[in-house]
């Protein structure tokens, strides 16, 4: 069979390794961002369908089906996000001749409205949120949300991925929160209906995984964590949920099944519940999501099956191959999605080029990048996920430190750092975690680029004097700071920020280091932070033909992050070339700035003590005071 990937980055590949390993070819769909992109090279074919906007290439339901057609495919598989759970693009696979791998459009269809699902949930005995969505007039809402009680949530009833939700925490704040989910469920989806629900408290976002087959089979696949959110989007995740009276996950899993039974449903889906971290023993639906989770590499470590086959067989009509007695749930694992974001600056999306990657044995590592892949400002900025197990909780929360310790992404900032904070918090230590942690703690400011410099400029001379035959870059890359002094030193930038560093090639790093000598970079790992340098040569941190150059002939500027340690001159003294005007230290060195030629001193703009910037101008001179007379 030949199966077209209606998606991109991580889960087309996902999908693209089981279908080859049950021996289906695959076609890759890619817009113009993802020329070369790994999931075009992997599958069997790539077609190119459309520029940039998503509307006219992965959203397209015809450029989706054309290129389905034109390539012989025999089976559309939809990932995650984009079509997945997009009644019409299911429809009109079917419609096309062609086998959906997914769930029945009629299951896509009831579960899509969260209004139609609470009604569901309800008839299949499912306890559901306090709540209201028979009208969509703002004062019915706002009556409603009073009988509710405050805090309550009003969410889009077509949401998905956390958008359109808001919290209104009296009532003053509900016609603000239901504009603003109007607005974005309206942008989002083309949808403004929205429900009103009982703001849980303490809320654990506990799921459980159900798969069915098209010969009336449904069974659970256990629980899954995902309380770890932010922007009620989830960051890390685990299966099986800790901490959960045995009678609730058995409640749980129970509910699951009966609700996904009730509907007939014939695929992997999940089924998402809120439990009340105030009260563990109960516990209401949620939503249900009629696709295959971001989060699923998770049950199938602890369950040995693979989902995407599961779906791949139940969409051909093969009945389940075992029965809910033959799962067990062994072991615990963990998935960190690893965002191209920068924690501390806001989770500021990061984009551009990764340009080393170094991935840990023994985990598993579901990624949409390899070294040089262009992160592009188009898509999610999720680009990968670490995926590690062990026989119990504490073992698996040991294997993930250690892999983020050991991770290597240069280029764009991601949040492998702040993962690597995260998992050694207290309360996600522990296993008690609600979704509003993240909400409630300051996330740490990254760790200083000096320490790592060090590290990385160390394994940086070994690696050059381990190269036979050094060629330009050893006379290149390190230098002599001034003619007095020998000391071999390394420049280097790291974002906006250069470092300059003395060298000792005796230490070896303590830390994981990448040395690229030929691409002149640098990346090292500090705390789970990747932090990446380029090796700046003589010529890009020196002016062309100055040894202590360090600015032009009216100015003495830094030429790297220091603290002034003298300042030799005052405003009025007149200098020659090579005078000393200031000495500075960083990295335990004094460094020398002398005059690059005659002049006086007109200002003086710092003192001894003080932390300077690199490039900041220090002192400034008249060029012409030798020639004027006083
Ligand atoms: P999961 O529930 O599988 O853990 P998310 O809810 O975070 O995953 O969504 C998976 C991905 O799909 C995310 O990138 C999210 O932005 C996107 N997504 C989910 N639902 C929708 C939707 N209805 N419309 C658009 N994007 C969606
Ligand atoms: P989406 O379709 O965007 O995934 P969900 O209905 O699954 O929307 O809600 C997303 C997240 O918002 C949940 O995982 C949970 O953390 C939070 N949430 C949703 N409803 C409630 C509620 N009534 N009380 C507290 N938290 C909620
Ligand atoms: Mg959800």
């Amino acid at each position: 069979m030949r199966i077209l990937i209606a998606n991109r980055g991580e889960i087309a590949r996902r999908v693209i390794r089981t279908a080859h390993a049950l021996g289906h070819d695959t076609v890759a769909v890619y817009a113009d961002p993802d020329a070369g992109a790994p999931h075009t090279l992997e599958a069997t074919v790539a077609v190119h369908i459309g520029p940039a906007a998503l509307a006219d290439s992965y959203l397209s339901i015809e450029r989706l089906l054309e290129a389905a057609q034109s390539n012989d495919a025999q089976a559309v598989h939809p990932g995650y996000g984009f079509l997945s759970e997009n009644t019409a693009f299911a429809q009109a696979v079917i419609d096309a001749g062609l086998i959906w791998i997914g769930p029945s459009p009629s299951a896509i269809d009831q579960m899509g409205s969260k209004i139609e699902a609470r009604r569901l949930a309800e008839s299949a005995g499912v306890g559901i949120i306090p709540g209201y969505d028979a009208s969509q007039d703002d004062a019915a809402l706002a009556t409603a949300a009073d009988t509710i009680g405050y805090p309550v949530l009003v969410k889009a009833a077509a949401g998905g991925g956390g958008k359109g939700i808001r919290i209104a925490h009296a009532p003053d704040e509900f016609a603000h929160a239901l504009a603003e989910a109007r607005a974005e469920g309206e942008r989002s989806f083309g949808s403004d209906a929205m429900i009103v629900e009982r703001y849980i408290q303490r809320p654990r976002h506990v799921e459980v995984q159900i798969v069915g087959d098209k010969h009336g089979n449904v069974i659970d696949l256990g629980t899954r964590e995902c309380s770890v959110q932010r922007r009620y989007q989830k960051v890390l995740e685990e299966a099986p949920a800790p901490n959960l009276p045995d009678a609730t996950r058995s409640g749980l899993r129970h509910a699951a099944t009966q609700l996904a039974a009730s509907i007939g449903y014939d695929s992997a889906g999940t089924i998402e519940f809120i439990v009340d971290d105030d009260d563990s023993d109960s516990f209401f639906f949620l939503e249900m999501n009629t696709r295959l989770q971001v989060e699923h590499p998770v049950t199938e470590y602890v369950t040995g099956v693979d989902l995407v086959e599961l779906q791949i067989r139940s969409a051909m009509g093969e009945p389940l191959p075992f029965a809910q007695a033959d799962i067990t749930i062994r072991g615990h694992a963990f998935e960190a999605r690893i965002n191209a974001e920068d924690s501390a600056n806001d989770f500021a999306p990061q984009t551009g080029l990764v340009t080393h990657l170094h991935v840990p044995e023994g985990v598993r590592w579901d990624s949409g990048i390899e070294a040089g892949t262009e992160i592009s400002p188009h898509y999610d900025p999720m680009v990968a996920k670490l995926i590690v197990g062990g026989p119990d909780r504490e073992v698996a929360r040991a294997k993930l430190a250690a892999a983020l310790d050991e991770l290597l992404i240069g280029g764009p900032i991601t949040n492998a750092g702040f993962h690597r904070w995260l998992i050694d918090q207290p309360e996600v230590a522990a296993g008690r975690i609600t979704t509003r942690f993240l909400d409630e703690t300051d996330v740490p400011a990254s760790p200083p680029v000096e320490s790592s410099a060090q590290q990385g400029a160390n394994a940086w001379a070994i690696a050059i004097r381990d190269v036979a035959e050094p060629g330009p870059w050893g006379s290149l890359a390190s230098f002599g700071i001034t003619p007095h002094q020998r000391t071999r030193m390394l420049a280097l930038e790291s974002g906006d920020q250069i470092v300059s560093v003395k060298v000792n090639d005796h230490v070896g790093p303590e830390r994981p280091t990448i040395v690229d000598i030929a691409g002149r970079a640098i990346v090292v790992n500090v705390d789970g932070h990747s932090q990446t340098f380029r090796v700046l040569t003589r010529s890009e941190h020196w002016a062309p033909g100055d040894d202590v150059g360090h600015g032009s002939a009216n100015a003495t500027v830094a030429p790297f992050p220091a603290v002034v340690a003298e300042v030799a001159v005052a405003p009025g003294d007149d200098v020659v070339a090579g005078d000393t005007i200031v000495v500075i230290e960083a990295m335990k060195m004094l460094h020398t700035l002398a005059a690059t030629g005659a002049g006086r001193v007109d200002e003086v703009r710092v003192a001894a003590g003080d932390q300077v910037a690199a490039k900041q101008v220090l002192v400034t001179f008249h060029e012409t005071a030798l020639t004027e007379e006083p």
